[in-house]
């Protein structure tokens, strides 16, 4: 194993790296360092997150760059804000020995002018996000002619997320005799479309194996019904005192859904995705770094490549989409040689997409048990004791300890530790005396396939023929606006003015809160849940009835009642809704 002296870096980053407390280069370091001190090559790097990919591509470009000049010399692009500027931050540290080095992160959701101005103070080193740089560059407020270094960093991140056109429009203002610097912790066709457009004869590093996740990390699902998701999350928080987590959500609706439910309950916690301001998710992740916030509940795109120690859990709340992000998600914990768990809330339908996770991570889960109420009571109580045992004695209490010592007079030791403690049991022991159990059995883990089980939710919907839909069409509208998959919605039935169609139940509440103050072509879109089963004949009359009835023009209203399940009588929990 090499040293960093070994790598050929100079001594001012030497010394930034010794204060950083780095003691040997990661496998990514050094084996690109070297190569990109010495050689003016293209570079692609495949790396899972946490293995200090910026430090790989931060020193060499630090080393190579003229501070001197206030020509921008160096432009790395990433996918988003936080990460940006994280690296920023990083390179800074990096660089803190290197006299005149100006660093300027450029993202949007902050003042482009002020932006603008620190570039015209003589940026060596641009961090920009896609979007942002490619504002600036129409607006001439960054010049990226005389570029030496590009680097595309998270390039799988950013092509995900629909960077492409930007990216290449970007790289269009750089010079052809730069070098581009492509990371990713993943090679998906687009990155290697990209690699084969913009780069000549790259070098190729690969560390450890494609999209695998860190050997650290251990892998556990539990398996719920959908509902009682959020109980699940509750309950692993509550079984573990001291998690300090990331808890994945899929959409931002449901991020900041459930991180609210956790304040209200109590929790540490804060919501991070796209629909906050920058400003408050420089707060949260502020809150977050200083451990205020235990549970950062996030999306993946806002969380992604954010670098934060020391978290224990990361939390599936729901699987991603593509499983290729669950080695993303899962890369958040077990870093710098620590262990971390990953822990997922699986639904039965859900179930077969662990063993594709399997596949790609090449690691085994664990099937785990939700804990009971009276195991979680035990956790906290000893956790407590715990606690208390280790607490080192404030003697600011001293003054107040006789008029304490007289109140405890008749009490023995322990009678008092077992009032003391009862003050923190009888908490959690009141909420959690008749907590029933979450744990479901797979029968079939593949109950998707084949005939549906009872467990999906049909729905009214008030567009129908007379707005142009026949079944296919209105299938595709429903899964294109829910961002469901291909087989999500089902047993579509069009009727003339209304509708019905299926999901899992899993998704209802997604679909009753999408179609909450739904507007499309300039009238609400109004969906509920509905009794018809889809399927019995007794209901297709009825469907059949309605159906005359709206052709002559009747609208909602008109509607036999007995077809909707309201708000109010149903079983789930009241939504608001405005009318
Ligand atoms: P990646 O981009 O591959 O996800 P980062 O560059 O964000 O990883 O690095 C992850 C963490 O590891 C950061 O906190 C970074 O400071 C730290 N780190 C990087 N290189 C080293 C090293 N050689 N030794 C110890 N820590 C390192
Ligand atoms: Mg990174």
């Amino acid at each position: 194993m090499s040293t960093f002296q070994d790598l050929g870096l100079q001594d001012h980053l030497l010394q930034a790296i010794t204060d950083l407390g780095f003691e040997t280069p990661s496998e990514v370091q050094e084996k690109a360092i070297p190569v990109l001190l010495t050689e003016e090559r293209d570079l692609v790097a495949l790396a899972q997150t946490g293995t200090g990919k910026t430090a790989a591509f931060g020193f060499p470009m630090l080393q190579n760059i003229d501070v001197d000049s206030r020509t921008t010399q160096g432009l790395i692009l990433s996918p988003t804000r936080e990460l940006c500027l994280q690296i920023t931050n990083e390179l800074k540290q990096y660089g803190k020995y290197c006299k005149g080095l100006n660093v300027t992160a450029i993202y949007g959701g902050a003042s482009i002018t002020d932006q603008a101005k620190q570039v015209k103070k003589g940026a060596q080193i641009v961090v920009a996000t896609p979007g942002r740089m490619k504002d600036m560059i129409s607006r001439n407020m960054v010049d990226i002619s005389k570029i030496q270094y590009s680097v595309l960093d998270e390039a799988d991140e950013m092509l995900n997320m629909g960077f492409y056109e930007d990216i290449t429009d970007i790289l269009s203002h750089t010079p052809e005799d730069k070098s581009t610097w492509l990371f990713s912790a993943t090679m998906p066709k687009e990155v290697a479309t990209i690699a084969k457009k913009f780069m000549f004869n790259p070098i190729e590093i690969t560390v450890g194996h494609k999209n695998v996740g860190s050997k650290n990390v251990s892998h556990e699902f539990y398996l719920v019904n959908s509902r009682d998701r959020y109980l699940a999350l509750k309950r692993l928080a509550d079984a573990n005192p001291n998690i300090f987590s990331v808890v994945f959500c899929r959409t931002k609706r449901d991020t900041q859904k459930v991180a609210e439910k956790l304040i209200e309950d109590g929790y540490n916690a804060g919501a991070l995705h796209g629909d906050l301001s920058q400003n408050q998710r420089d707060l949260v992740m502020k809150s977050f770094r200083n451990k205020q916030i235990q549970m950062l509940v996030a999306t993946d795109v806002a969380a992604r490549g954010i670098d934060v120690d020391d978290i224990t859990h990361v939390i599936n709340y729901q699987l991603p989409d593509e499983i290729e992000t669950y080695t993303h998600r899962s890369g958040r914990t077990g870093r710098a040689g620590k262990t971390g768990v990953s822990m997922v809330i699986v639904s039965k339908s859900e179930l077969r997409k662990i063993k594709s996770i399997e596949r790609i991570i090449k690691k085994q889960f664990e099937q785990k048990e939700i804990p009971s109420g009276m195991e979680i009571c035990q956790v906290q109580l000893m956790s407590l004791a715990n606690k208390v045992h280790d607490t080192e004695i404030n003697h600011e209490i001293d003054k107040y300890l006789e008029s304490i010592n007289e109140l405890f007079e008749d009490t023995s030791k322990d009678e008092l530790i077992k009032k003391f403690f009862s003050v923190e049991f009888s908490r959690f022991y009141n909420y959690y005396q008749k907590a029933k159990d979450l744990n479901i059995e797979a029968k079939h883990s593949s109950s998707r396939d084949g005939e549906r089980s009872g467990s999906s939710t049909r729905y009214f919907i008030n567009v129908g023929r007379k707005d142009g839909y026949d079944w296919m069409s209105l299938k595709d509208f429903l899964k294109a606006v829910l961002e469901l998959g291909r087989d999500d919605v089902f047993k579509v039935d069009v009727k003339d003015s209304f509708s019905f169609f299926n999901t899992e139940k899993e998704h209802e509440q997604k679909v009753l809160d999408f179609f909450t103050d739904f507007k499309y072509n300039g009238r609400f879109v109004n969906v509920e849940v509905s009794t018809d089963r889809g399927g019995g004949s007794r209901n297709r009359k009825k469907g059949r009835r309605n159906d005359k009835r709206n052709r002559k023009g009747g609208n909602r209203s008109d509607r036999s009642r007995s077809e909707v399940r309201t708000s109010k009588g149903s079983s789930r929990p009241r939504r608001s809704r405005r009318r």
